[in-house]
């Protein structure tokens, strides 16, 4: 299950949840002041700049260690 990252938008505090592939963010909420429906970040950050290149290269991205549901 992929990481996605989060800010509040109440608190401002960024977050990360694992979550399934194609989950919303119905379901989180911020740990600090419980608010729901925080903003999702975009995860790929990185993709412009390769400054370091090999070390931490890449994220596989296929999905074949799911061992059971996705819809
Ligand atoms: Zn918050």
């Amino acid at each position: 299950m992929p990481i996605y990252e989060y800010r509040c938008g109440k608190c401002n505090h960024v977050f990360e949840e694992l979550q399934k592939i194609g989950e919303g963010n119905e379901n989180v909420v911020c740990p600090v002041c419980k608010e729901p429906h925080p903003d999702r970040l975009p995860s790929c950050c990185n993709s412009l700049g390769g400054t370091e290149g090999s070390s931490f290269d890449s994220i596989p991205s296929s999905p074949s260690c799911s061992s059971g549901g996705f819809s």
